[in-house]
């Protein structure tokens, strides 16, 4: 026991603790290395995101550099060279949204402006032809015919007269636009038609009295006369064209004007439809009017901010412009600017400020937000975080999410990064859940030292089981010898010392009477016998172990052994009082087995019987055959055995419970032998007992080698 303490202190102190502590030192070398790595990738973050913003600033300066050459390069030229060749730059640079000229913040010019229709009152008068239609006198005739006596026969061929007259194709136009409408009035609606078309074709585009371009109201008109004579394809196909051709921007109109030509366009493509002409797929021109209102909408929408920008820029750019100098930008400065709702950013070169305090004219450009979010911001996003491991989002002021990484964004906000001069005023934030501890384990090196280091500890740990466990083992065994020896050698010595008396009183003829001498003689067999029993066993069990005992298997009558064994066993311990009862059942088949060895082990196992007897004085032996075994059975009533001592009565030098052990004499070496001896015949050995009532030890034999007699 005391050394077993000392071998688990020695461990504990020699491996378990060092190891405890290096296990700590680890764990908190891990932690280091994850705070390291948490700091790497942040800075790792960071980096990116400079990058990204990098990006977006470098693709604005091409477009703003770009924008500056041609400027510089065509200044003077005429205003048209200069429109085509921004055409060109915008076509080229998705970031060019809109070119525009800021002539000193009053007015904001663009000079290319892809617009649906032009503020009210803003277009360029075109001269209208009106004056000159008085020229031909005809035309007065004409019209006197069909407004006043509304003789339209005379009136066509007085305008017909007028047309032959005339030079100025736009005067042209308006008088066959009087053909076409008195030709209508007389109901020659084909013909009317067919001079409607005639003016579309090459008159078209001449302004009426009242400033209205011609070319719509009289393809609405082709529209509603093909209604009325009933070709609604034609119908249907006039008015789309010209909704299309509206969108087109084909024509430049004022909002009034696009607002009622569209209208117009639509009510009559819906009233055409609404009458579900038969032969016609109605469906079909539903979805082409819903694919051009649709489009209206953006165009609109689109429209709508330029003239806003238009007409709102310049108060708003002064004070932006005015507030000292910008220095990320040598020479453009970036600002979002707001005007009634719509926000806008843009870039416009600083203007140089001219020695009297006023600032000259200068150019800039509407930054196209979708392009700059799809065609560089998105890419450059994708670049850095190719894996999607990074989740990050781009948020706009209020709050708003412009894009985010396909991921959604998991974990706390680790960095954020804002675009170069504040354009756009977008926000770049970047998330990032902890690394995970495990994780970080596994990566770091420190972490792998650790996983060998428990491996090593636990092999530590098992081989310190294995070891105390043999070592106790040992310690065990040890003891049982030397108790062998202690308790045999009083066993030698005992009966050797009473057979000397005894032979000593006999031989001096000290002995008086025949009855005691008889006696004497009796305690002198015994002794004998007992010292015979424990020499075989000793003996015996030797030669079993170095694996020298040989067995002389022989055909024997098992019943006849027993009784043989049984009755000088019973002799021997008559005068003690004892009854021995064997009890043989039926028939024993004959078996082949080794006579002496096997009355060795009943006569170890009577003896045993005896010796654990106590007050009882009863020992019963049965045998029974079971084929294919024989049972040979013997029973006391003594002592019993201890439960926890049942398992370990085979065991080599081992003797029962203390009590026992101090009152009866014995070696441990008695059931280890009859076990040796069965398992020699291929039999077995079990023992039942309960302590207080006694034992039953059996030995179950195999008949295989036996015959029957
Ligand atoms: P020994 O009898 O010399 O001590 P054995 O090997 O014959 O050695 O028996 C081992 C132990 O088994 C004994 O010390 C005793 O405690 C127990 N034992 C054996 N036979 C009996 C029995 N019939 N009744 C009670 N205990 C027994």
């Amino acid at each position: 026991m005391q050394q077993r303490r000392r071998i688990v202190l020695l461990f504990g102190l020699g491996i378990v603790l060092p190891s405890l502590l290096l296990g700590y030192l680890a764990f908190r070398g891990i932690q280091n290395d994850r705070a390291l790595l948490e700091k790497e990738r942040l800075e790792d973050t960071r980096r990116a995101g400079e990058r990204v913003t990098r990006a977006v600033d470098d693709a604005l300066r091409s477009a703003e550099g770009a924008l500056a050459n041609t400027v510089r390069e065509l200044a003077g030229k005429p205003a048209a060279e200069l429109a085509s060749a921004l055409e060109k730059l915008a076509a080229g640079n998705p970031l060019i949204g809109q070119a525009f000229q800021l002539k000193g913040f009053k007015e904001v010019r663009l000079p290319l402006r892809k617009l649906l229709y032009v503020a009210d009152g803003s277009r360029e008068a075109g001269s209208s032809p009106a004056a000159a239609l008085s020229s031909p006198a005809e035309f007065q005739v004409a019209q006197r015919l069909e407004f006043r006596q509304k003789d339209y026969l005379e009136a066509l061929a007085a305008y017909r007269q007028a047309l032959k007259k005339v030079n100025d194709p736009r005067v042209k136009g308006l008088v066959l636009n009087a053909i076409a409408r008195v030709q209508r009035k007389s109901g020659l609606l084909q013909e009317a038609v067919s001079t409607y078309e005639e003016i579309v074709r090459g008159h078209g585009g001449i302004i009426i009295p009242g400033g209205m371009p011609l070319g719509p109201s009289v393809v609405l008109e082709i529209s509603a006369l093909s209604r009325e004579l009933k070709d609604f394809p034609k119908s249907l196909q006039t008015s789309l064209r010209l909704y299309k051709s509206l969108l087109g921007r084909e024509l430049t109109l004022e909002r009034a004007e696009f607002d009622f030509f569209v209208e117009r366009a639509k009510t009559l493509t819906e009233e055409v439809l609404a009458g579900q002409p038969a032969g016609l797929d109605v469906a079909a021109y539903q979805s082409k009017l819903k694919t051009l209102e649709a489009e209206e909408t953006e165009q609109r929408n689109r429209t709508e901010r330029i003239i806003a920008f238009e007409e709102g820029a310049g108060p708003a750019l002064e004070p932006k412009l005015g507030v000292g100098p910008d220095e990320t930008n040598a020479s453009f400065s970036r600002l979002p600017l707001d005007i009634r709702k719509h926000s806008y950013f843009v870039s416009i070169a600083r203007p140089a400020a001219s020695p009297g305090g006023a600032s000259t004219d200068s150019w800039g450009f509407i930054i196209d937000a979708d392009n700059l979010r799809e065609n560089v911001l998105r890419p450059a996003l994708r670049n850095e975080f190719p894996s999607g491991e990074m989740t990050w989002t781009v948020k706009a002021k209020d709050g708003g999410i412009i894009i985010s990484s396909e991921n959604s964004p998991a974990g706390p906000v680790t960095s954020r990064a804002n675009f170069v001069s504040n354009a756009p005023d977008w926000t770049l934030e970047f998330y990032q859940a902890p690394p995970r501890l495990i994780k970080t384990f596994l990566l770091s090196r420190r972490g792998l030292y650790f996983f060998v280091f428990v491996l090593i500890a636990g092999i530590l740990a098992f081989g310190l089981v294995l070891t105390i466990r043999s070592v106790s083992h040992e310690l065990e065994l040890a003891r049982m010898k030397s108790d062998f020896v202690s308790t045999v050698s009083h066993e030698f010595k005992s009966p050797l010392t009473s057979i000397r008396q005894l032979s000593e009183m006999l031989q001096s003829g000290r002995v008086p009477s025949e009855e005691r001498r008889q006696q004497y003689y009796d305690v002198l067999l015994e002794q004998s016998e007992r010292l015979a029993l424990l020499t075989d066993n000793i003996l015996s069990l030797a030669k079993i172990e170095e694996g020298r005992a040989e067995f002389a298997f022989e055909t024997t009558d098992i019943s006849a052994l027993l009784a043989n064994a049984v009755s000088s066993f019973q002799e021997r311990v008559r005068h003690e009082g004892f009854d021995i009862e064997l009890n043989i059942q039926g028939q024993i088949p004959h078996a082949a087995v080794d006579r002496t060895a096997l009355s060795q082990a009943i006569t170890n196992l009577l003896d045993n019987a005896i010796k654990y007897s106590g007050d009882s004085r009863k020992v019963a032996v049965r045998a029974a055959a079971e084929e294919p075994f024989v049972i040979i059975a013997v029973q006391d009533f003594g002592v019993g055995i201890k439960k926890e001592d049942i398992d370990r009565v085979f065991e080599r030098f081992f003797r029962g419970g203390d009590e026992l052990t101090r009152t009866v004499k014995g070696s441990g070496l008695g059931l280890t032998l009859v076990k040796e001896i069965v398992e020699a015949h291929r039999g077995k050995v079990l023992v039942e007992s309960e302590p207080g009532k006694g034992s039953v030890f059996s030995i179950r034999l195999p008949l295989s080698q036996g015959k029957r007699s």
